[in-house]
């Protein structure tokens, strides 16, 4: 399995749970994202209204579940949390919303993946507050309309550009969450491991924030195996050389690259030449979904300056041969 799997597992969101932050002043890093929240949460709350719509977007890990949860929470009201593939039906959407009491959260994850019959009842649900569905078939079938309570929809998604445009215009509030970079990631990897009864040096801590491809669900997850190396291999206690070695054993390079993000700029280097390179024949070329490409590998290695997007294709940069000691291309040839 690739180590910095996007994807949380159950016993990984059992582990999580208990460091996962509850308050917008425990959500380290995002600074603006932070600073509009507590400003649109206190004003909504001063005037006893529902938080506006709000869709955050990234990357996988960033932070976009852990804030639904936590604008819930400033908001004192109760979250239900769905996604847009596991709405199959309108109905299945309709039965939620019916649910929902005044200042509720209902947390839509992967909302670019809705389909369209159930995207169409939320609209009027969320303009209106107004439930607006067919039941039954054929000739005893009829609509029926429901006033709703005040709620907040709160839609996550890795790709803003997937939304629909009567979707995204829907939302009063939009927030973008960034890389994390390495400072606040120490703090993250400092503040889990005390909740979690880890013991690290702070240079263990930033040995393991730079490492993380900028997402805090990578830091956690490499603390926990770095925890697993100090017990076996010394006294527990991670330092940076530890956290150094265990690192280099699981295969995460020193930029944090896995074997995945290796594969895909070498590919790119030895079998295209360096771009440009479409994402089908990228995607053919390393055996790896499409989606997978463009969610999870792609968007750092582009923010760390080792891909570029072309109306062309994808190229590498000189940054991706001398990772790899490889001698840049001439330009002008
Ligand atoms: P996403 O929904 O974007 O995939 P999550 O909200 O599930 O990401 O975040 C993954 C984990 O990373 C969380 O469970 C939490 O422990 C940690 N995390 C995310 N954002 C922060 C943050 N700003 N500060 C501290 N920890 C965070």
């Amino acid at each position: 399995d690739r180590f910095v799997a996007p994807a949380a597992s159950p016993v990984e969101e059992q582990q999580d749970r208990a460091i996962r932050p509850k308050t917008l002043a425990d959500y380290t890093g995002q600074d603006s994202v932070k600073e509009q929240m507590e400003i649109f949460i206190h004003a909504a709350r001063a005037r006893r209204e529902a938080l506006d719509h709000t869709l955050i977007f990234g990357p996988p890990g960033l932070g976009k579940t852990t804030l639904a949860n936590i604008i819930a929470n400033e908001m004192e009201g109760d979250i239900k949390t769905t996604s847009g593939p596991t709405l199959e039906k309108a109905g299945d959407l309709a039965a939620l919303l019916t649910n929902l009491e005044a200042g509720d959260i209902l947390f839509i994850d992967e909302i670019h993946r809705l389909s369209p019959n159930v995207e169409e009842v939320l609209y009027p649900a969320m303009e209106d507050y107004q439930l607006d569905i067919m039941i039954g078939e054929g000739p005893a079938a009829r609509s029926i309309k429901l006033d709703l309570p005040p709620f907040t929809l709160v839609g996550a998604t890795t790709r803003a550009g997937s939304l629909t445009s009567p979707l995204r215009d829907r939302f009063g509030i939009v927030q973008r969450l960034e890389f994390y970079n390495v400072d606040d990631l120490t703090d993250i990897v400092i503040r889990s491991a005390r909740l979690s009864g880890t013991s690290i040096e702070p240079t263990g801590a930033r040995e393991v924030a730079k490492r993380s491809r900028g997402t805090p669900r990578i830091a956690n997850r490499l603390l926990r195996r770095a925890r697993d190396y100090a017990e076996v291999k010394g006294d527990g206690n991670i330092t940076e050389e530890v956290a150094d070695k265990a690192l280099n054993m699981l295969n995460v390079d020193v930029r944090g690259f896995d074997h995945m993000d290796r594969r895909l700029l070498l590919a790119m280097i030895e079998k295209f030449g360096g771009g440009p390179v479409g994402i089908d024949n990228l995607s053919a070329a390393i055996s790896e979904e499409r989606d997978t490409i463009e969610d999870v590998l792609e968007p750092y290695l582009i923010q760390q300056g080792f891909i570029m997007r072309t109306p062309r294709g994808r190229v590498v940069t000189d940054h991706a041969y001398t990772h790899f000691g490889l001698p840049a291309p001439d330009k002008d040839q």
